[in-house]
């Protein structure tokens, strides 16, 4: 492979939305040239920023070939692209796909996820594999109810799981998620939790670096807020970090990871899901920390050291600012956020708002991450997108 500090040295990504676009701006910063494949019909934000523009399906290697022949490395978004697909590109184009389509294989089925981070004798949530209603209710007898029911694949952001609080619920969504239907499902016990938390890693063969541990403030299964650090124990804090850098060692992790937690009422840690990729949940690292989790994303793939992980100021606080009406994407009343000295505001270029979309972030850095965050959420308060 060619020095990735060179100007004809080509990152491609695979999805072309916010997370591949701020990890595009960082590759820039470093004199790269950025490549995008897209999916989706519509015109997407990392479009707009270089002539590399590739569009067809992730289902299909032959597809995404010319793309791929075009990199000089690849990497990723999103988890949707299936392993063996990966594969098959990697090999055929000869192009290094980071992270491996072999990490990703231990990863993309909630319970081979399951399994692969149980065996490197981390904990999970509790689950089972449902394939029938006595399943359901032997599931529900000894884990109690409600519980979940998740996808194996595909799921995010809430998309793809069901609480259920009886048998009836139960066997409902399992028809729902297709569970009569050859896809698999995963019973998960109802964790009462009183923190959400989220560590990113990055790793290559230069070393690893752990980020802060954060917590996720979640409205309706969606992030809405994230405050860095958790406002946890410094304890709880250095085991969240210890179990997302022993879950990306269980993988070989060579990329930016993000693992979410359970902090449950019991002062348990429990892993909820991993991401292989940058994660809503490290936004605030763009300001907030020396090193971006996008940075280190780009220096990860391409076999660069990795930079520092350490928080810029004590607090770092980011509010995701999602779409609050359906129109052409522009955001209004941010007068009082643009004025504030320590905020900064990112827009991910969405050509379309829609209700509830990602369409933009906000991030405020201060000294105590509760005033922080009420200063932010006062800020971001009656912004329209
Ligand atoms: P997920 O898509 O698995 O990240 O789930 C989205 C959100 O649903 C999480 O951030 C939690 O707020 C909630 N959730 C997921 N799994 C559980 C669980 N086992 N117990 C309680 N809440 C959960």
């Amino acid at each position: 492979m060619i020095n990735p500090l060179s100007s004809s040295f080509v990152i491609g990504f695979l999805g072309a939305g916010q997370l591949a676009r701020m990890s595009a701006l960082q590759a820039f910063r470093f004199g790269m040239q950025v490549a995008v494949f897209s999916d989706r019909p519509e015109f997407e934000p990392v479009q707009f920023m270089t002539p590399r523009s590739f569009s067809g399906s992730f289902s299909d290697a032959e597809s995404m070939m010319e793309f791929a022949r075009s990199c000089d490395i690849i990497t990723l978004e999103n988890e949707f692209i299936d392993s063996e697909i990966l594969k098959e590109l990697r090999d055929r184009s000869g192009t290094p796909v980071f992270p491996s389509p072999e990490s990703f294989a231990l990863i993309e089925n909630k319970r081979i996820e399951k399994e692969t981070f149980e065996s490197a004798g981390i904990p999970v949530t509790p689950y089972a594999v449902v394939r029938s209603a006595d399943d359901l209710h032997r599931f529900g007898q000894t884990c109690g109810w409600p519980f979940l029911l998740k996808s194996s694949k595909g799921g995010y952001d809430g998309y793809g799981n069901e609480t259920v609080k009886s048998p009836e619920e139960a066997e409902r969504a399992f028809t729902k998620l297709g569970g009569y239907a050859g896809h698999e499902i995963l019973a998960e016990g109802f964790v009462n939790f009183t923190h959400e938390l989220s560590v990113q890693v990055a790793r290559n063969e230069t070393g690893y670096v752990v980020y802060p541990c954060c917590e996720t403030v979640q409205e309706n299964h969606i992030c809405v807020a994230v405050k860095a650090p958790a406002p946890v124990s410094p304890e709880i804090q250095k085991k969240a970090q210890e179990l997302a850098l022993l879950a990306t060692e269980a993988i070989d992790g060579k990329g930016i990871f993000a693992f979410e937690f359970f902090l449950t009422t019991s002062g348990e840690v429990l892993l909820n899901e991993s991401a292989p990729r940058p994660h809503n949940s490290g936004h605030y690292t763009i300001e907030g920390c020396v090193t971006s989790q996008f940075e280190n994303h780009v220096r990860a793939v391409c076999g660069l050291p990795l930079g520092s992980p350490a928080l810029m100021k004590p607090a770092a606080v980011m509010i995701n600012l999602l779409g609050t009406r359906n129109q052409s994407a522009v955001i209004e009343k941010a007068e009082a956020l643009l004025a504030e000295p320590n905020g900064h505001l990112h827009h991910y270029g969405k050509l379309e708002s829609k209700k509830g979309r990602k369409m933009a972030h906000y991030t405020l850095l201060g000294d105590d991450v509760e005033e922080t965050y009420l200063r932010a959420k006062e800020l971001s308060h009656g912004i329209e997108i």
